[in-house]
């Protein structure tokens, strides 16, 4: 029998929030002025080799205002559109456990107490996530919804070093069991496209995420952005951009893979304009979620039909 969730074939974000909160829920993208392990020299100084000059956070509020300005900024313009909605405070710039527990205590406790939030999300890598920020995490977890997104990009530890992640995969495997011992939400990110991944490889990805107990997804598309360490892999011809029906293909097959419970956060990144390299058709995001939704129908593809 055919699965859906709503009018998607997948078990989108959206339907997501809409069910547990019965309204539209917003995510306010918020750069609490971190650093990251990765970036500083701790780990290494280069990043990941994708990561752009605002920590993967390009579209999140100004570093230089507090949480709760860069929050009613964002509120007001989103308010000009949608009338009513409640709101996901989302740490999304660089590293958002990467800091002395009584400040990020204080920084997401601004966020919480904004009106209208009913939840928190907070983005992070593995290796991050030391005992007494699980117990914060936990503490917070009791108070409302919370959920944390670890950027793993790809289950192969060849890539990973090809694009700098910084950590390996049992790194990954730890974070991910002390999370959920604590009944934390767990979203991970995978990037479709890395220099050096064949489609099977993507794949492998894809199948060890539905394997383990994850409660949500982000799809990536690999862009190549402006003064990013990437520029250089792609000058080398390390690998080259997917083409739109390659992308739109891999992600059908992957919401197949996953199982029915995983929430599908993301189908697709943005960059912003002026800083994209390319591939230059990710630019048209709305088309390409049309085009994902038209190939599910038309293969008769659901979230689980290959799981
Ligand atoms: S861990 Fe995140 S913030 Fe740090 S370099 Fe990688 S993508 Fe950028």
């Amino acid at each position: 029998m055919i699965k859906k969730w709503g009018d998607k074939r997948y078990y989108s974000l959206n339907y997501f929030l809409r069910e547990k909160y019965g309204s539209k829920v917003f995510k306010i993208s918020l750069d609490a002025g971190f650093s990251c392990p990765n970036r500083d020299g701790k780990i290494s100084s280069g990043g990941c080799v994708f990561c752009s000059e605002r920590g993967s956070g390009d579209f999140a509020g100004d570093r230089e205002y507090s949480i709760t300005e860069q929050f009613k900024d964002i509120k007001f313009i989103m308010k000009k559109k949608w009338k009513e909605g409640k709101y996901i405070a989302y740490f999304q710039a660089y590293t958002n456990t990467y800091a002395p527990i009584d400040i990020l205590r204080e920084k997401y406790e601004e966020a919480l107490s904004q009106e209208g939030v009913v939840g928190i999300a907070i983005a992070t890598r593995p290796d991050c996530l030391e005992e007494e920020v699980l117990d914060l995490l936990e503490e917070l977890s009791k108070k409302t919804y919370l959920w944390v997104e670890l950027g793993l990009q790809t289950v192969n530890d060849k890539t990973a070093r090809i694009i700098n992640r910084g950590y390996k995969l049992e790194i990954f495997e730890e974070a991910l069991k002390n999370l959920r011992k604590r009944n934390i939400d767990v979203v991970v990110h995978s990037i479709f496209g890395l220099p050096g991944e064949k489609e099977e490889d993507m794949f492998n990805t894809i199948k060890y995420l539905a394997a383990n107990d994850i409660q949500g997804v982000k799809f990536h598309l690999l862009h190549l952005m402006k003064g990013t360490p990437l520029v250089k892999l792609y000058e080398e011809g390390k690998f080259e951009f997917l083409e739109e029906d390659q992308y739109v293909k891999i992600i059908c097959k992957a919401i197949g893979l996953l199982r029915e419970d995983i929430v599908v956060h993301r189908l697709t990144g943005d960059s912003p304009r002026n800083l994209l390299i390319g591939p230059k058709w990710s630019l048209k995001k709305w088309e390409i979620l049309n085009s994902i939704d038209k190939t599910l129908e038309e293969k008769n593809i659901y979230q689980g039909l290959y799981y």
